[in-house]
Parts: C-alpha cells; sequence; structure tokens
C-alpha cells in the first residue's frame, strides 16, 4: 500500500499500451453465436460485409487473446492517452468511508467520453479498406461527436442519426458534431423508410436508439461506398475499449493496489467492458478477486430485469438475433438524463458474462445517479457525466457499506465522461424537478414476451 499522497497517478506516453485484450480468448465458455434473422442460422462474414469492414469483422469474430493496435491508432490516441487515474481524497473524507476509491477518467477524450477509443479505429479500418462515409446513431450525442472527430482525423464523411428527444434536448452536441465536420438528422427521420414508419404510426415518437440505428443501417446498407459505425454493444467496440481497464491496471500497480471491486455503468455495456475485461482475466487467472459490478438505469434496466434471449439490437429488426440481455426491441424507455444508457438490450458478451456468474449488476435511480454526481462534483472537482453517475451512486453505496464494515476495500470506477454538455439535467436536479421510474418485474417481462413473439423462429 502506498503511503504517499498522491491524487493523480498518470502513464508516460511511452507506457501507453499497444494491444487491445479480447476476453473471449480467457471465458470458460464461448458466448453463443449471433444468428441470421432469415436462416436462423450462424452470421458469417460475408453477412457482415455491406456493414463493416473485414479488419472489424476478423476482430468481432476472433478469439486471439490480443489484437496489436496500429500506430495510426496509437498515434492519434496520444491526443488524450494515457488517461489519468485518480484516488478520490475528498469523496472518501466526504462519505468518511474506510474505502480507497480510484477514478478512471475517460472525459479528457476530445468528445469528453471513452468513445473515441473506438471510434478512432473503427474509422481507420474502415478508411484503409477504401470506404468514404460512415453513417450512425446517437443517443445523447456523445457517439456521434466521438464518431465526427474520428472520421475528421481520417478525412471521411459521417452522417449521424441522433434519437429526436436528445436532438431536441441537447443542442450543443450536436454544434459539436457539425463543427467536426458531420451531418445529423434528429431520428426517427423521414429519410429513411424505418424512420417513415415509425412517423406513420407516431408522429410524434421522441425516438429510441434502436430507431436510430435501424435508420442508419439501412443508408449504409444501401450505398456502396458507406459503411455503418456501432459506439457499443458488439465484441470489437467492447475491444477496443480495454485499453482503459489495461492502463488502469498499470496504475493500479503504480501505486501497489489491486481492486477489490469494480464498478462501472452499463448502456450497451462498452465502457463497463472496458475497464472491467483486463480484470476478468486477472480473477480468471487468479491474479486478482474483484467483484465486477455494472451500474444500469432503474428505468432502463436490462440487466437486472431484462430477459436472456435471442432478440434484435434495433427497432426495426435489421440486425443479426443477438443473444443478450434484453427488455424487448420495441422498449420505449423513458426519456431520461442519461441518454447514453436508453438501449433495450445489452452486449451479447457482457450479457454472457453476467449469465456465467462472473459479474453484478445493480439498477439504480436518477434522483440517486445526480446526488452522486453532485457530491462527486463537489468533492472531486469533475461534473460527470449523467451515464457515469450511475457508477459514483453505487460507488457511494459501496463506500457507505464499508463505512459501517469498517473494512478497507478497494474500488475501481469507471469515470466514462464529463457532463459538461449535461447541465440542463443538473439544473433539473437541483431545481428539485426530477423524476424517478422503476417497473415491477412483470410490466418488464410482459413487453419483453410481446417483443419477442415477433421474432422470426429460432432453430433450438
Ligand atoms: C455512451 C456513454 C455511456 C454508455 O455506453 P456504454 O457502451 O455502456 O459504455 C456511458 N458513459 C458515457 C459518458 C457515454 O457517453
Amino acid at each position: 500500500m502506498s503511503t504517499a499522497r498522491q491524487h493523480k497517478i498518470v502513464l508516460d506516453e511511452s507506457e501507453l499500451p499497444t494491444r487491445w485484450y479480447n476476453v473471449l480468448h480467457d471465458l470458460p465458455t464461448p458466448p453463443p453465436p449471433y444468428l441470421h434473422p432469415g436462416t436462423g442460422q450462424p452470421v458469417t462474414p460475408d453477412d457482415l460485409t455491406p456493414l463493416f469492414p473485414m479488419a472489424l469483422i476478423a476482430q468481432e469474430m476472433s478469439a486471439e487473446q490480443y489484437v496489436d493496435i496500429p500506430e495510426e491508432v496509437l498515434d492519434v490516441y496520444k491526443l488524450w492517452r494515457p488517461s489519468p487515474l485518480y484516488r478520490a481524497y475528498n469523496l472518501e473524507r466526504a462519505l468518511g468511508t474506510p474505502a480507497r476509491i480510484y477514478y478512471k477518467y475517460e472525459g479528457v477524450s476530445p468528445a469528453g467520453s471513452h468513445k473515441p477509443n473506438t471510434s478512432v479505429p473503427q474509422a481507420f479500418y474502415n478508411k484503409a479498406e477504401g470506404i468514404t462515409r460512415l453513417t450512425t446513431e446517437t443517443g445523447a450525442g456523445q457517439w456521434g461527436t466521438s464518431l465526427a472527430f474520428a472520421c475528421a482525423q481520417y478525412g471521411l464523411e459521417c452522417e449521424v442519426w441522433q434519437v429526436r428527444t436528445s436532438y431536441d434536448g441537447k443542442p450543443y452536441r450536436k454544434m459539436m458534431i457539425e463543427t467536426f465536420g458531420g451531418t445529423i438528422h434528429p431520428s426517427p427521420s423521414e429519410l429513411t423508410a424505418a424512420g417513415r414508419a415509425i412517423l406513420a404510426e407516431h408522429p410524434d415518437s421522441p425516438g429510441s436508439l434502436g430507431i436510430a440505428i435501424s435508420e442508419a443501417v439501412e443508408v449504409a446498407a444501401q450505398d456502396p461506398n458507406a459503411h455503418y459505425a456501432l459506439g457499443s454493444v458488439l465484441n470489437h467496440v467492447l475491444l477496443h475499449q480495454t485499453i482503459v481497464g489495461e492502463e488502469t491496471l498499470l496504475q493500479l500497480a503504480k501505486v501497489g493496489e489491486t481492486a477489490d471491486v469494480v464498478i462501472a455503468c452499463t448502456g450497451g455495456g462498452s465502457n463497463f467492458g472496458g475497464l472491467a475485461f483486463p480484470f476478468l482475466r486477472e480473477k480468471l487467472a487468479g491474479r486478482m478477486s474483484p467483484v465486477i459490478r455494472g451500474a444500469e438505469p432503474a428505468s432502463c434496466p436490462s440487466l437486472t430485469q431484462g430477459v436472456y434471449a435471442y432478440d434484435f439490437g434495433d427497432t426495426a429488426g435489421m440486425t443479426p438475433l443477438m443473444k443478450m440481455h434484453t427488455l424487448g426491441h420495441d422498449f420505449m424507455p423513458d426519456p431520461i438524463h442519461a441518454g447514453g444508457l436508453r438501449y433495450h438490450g445489452m452486449s451479447p458478451l457482457v450479457s454472457h458474462i453476467y449469465e456465467s456468474g462472473l459479474m453484478e449488476a445493480v439498477a439504480m435511480t436518477q434522483t440517486d445517479c445526480f446526488a452522486a454526481g453532485v457530491l462527486f462534483s463537489r468533492t472531486e472537482g469533475i461534473l460527470p457525466a449523467p451515464e457515469s453517475t450511475h457508477a459514483l451512486a453505487e460507488v457511494v453505496a459501496e463506500a457507505r457499506r464499508c463505512a459501517e464494515s469498517g473494512e478497507a476495500k478497494v474500488i475501481v470506477v469507471g469515470l466514462s465522461g464529463h457532463g459538461h454538455l449535461d447541465l440542463p439535467a443538473y439544473a433539473a436536479y437541483l431545481a428539485g424537478g426530477m423524476q424517478d421510474r422503476t417497473y415491477a418485474d412483470h410490466e418488464v417481462q410482459e413487453s419483453v414476451r410481446e417483443a419477442l413473439t415477433k421474432l422470426p423462429a429460432i432453430p433450438s
């Protein structure tokens, strides 16, 4: 244990990890394959070529333990990586806890979140294979901003469908996307068949990530020079994010610590997987035994209340079927402030790891999250993204349990981004106008069962 009081644990540029870690290599059992919705058979690389470059398809399906990060990607990473790890002395003191809390801060990236860790390699591999245009969806706007930045780095066009509620409620992300050179549309839009179908039924649809995915996929599939880029959920995205956990392990080693609890918020699972998977490798190898815990919104509880079943990744049913924790592909989450956590499903890899008993999950209410975010800003001086406050709320709860039991656990938390463009959400919380939405289990199960009856038959 370190005796010197060191708030910020940094790595030199020369210590930047040069490989991503693929957790698939070390899992006791492999996750179930993605299925083609037409045939019910496992998808082949050929099924994915209209949407993704070969390099990413290979990463999606690979079980190699490590993937070398290309030089051209490391060069861009170095604009903000390695990112800092902080010891949260001030938060610990405010909570009166014997726990030692460390937070890995991804808000130092160009987009203010962890998402450029994958947008940069995705743009790079697409450019390398001759693609000139990338389409995508975005919720709160974090992913759209990240992809627009990455496209600007490599000279690609970027076209973004943003969930309607966020498009209206968070105009600064739209401005940032346009400043980085991207084009942005509210979703549902009249530009696609998927969008028009939703608008015909629900003219004031608030949109959802699932609908926006349908629109971006449809446009990419129709243009041979365009591909689609996904900011979460898929294996290759989580692979790219593992640079976060690899750096964190190096940083903890510098101060002689190992983790007892690793906590991150879960939307589609990418910042969670990125932080947690290298720790899971250590755990499976018997070198460390941290509890690994995802924190999700109570209003979009795919892990804690969803069903583990094959479902579509989007609302229109254009993606492969993925076995995952799902609320049903037509689930319409409440328009909460943590837009990045409003997704009906969960990464199939994270879902599989959850089912395998290798991680835990908890659901947090919005008011508890903002209370933790405000406490964190007043103690540590960083205003967290609403998404990240879910992890912080669980850290506060864990640290309080430590205060009661007297256990000096080491808690490591992913601070996935800053909330500088989410200030209206903080204003709403401070004004006392925030509502919590929770679901009874049966409410969720009914919605899922209903959605799953619309799926094509799956061979068992
Ligand atoms: C997008 C986002 C998330 C949620 O996405 P994951 O894939 O679950 O990580 C969390 N935090 C921030 C800051 C985000 O932008």
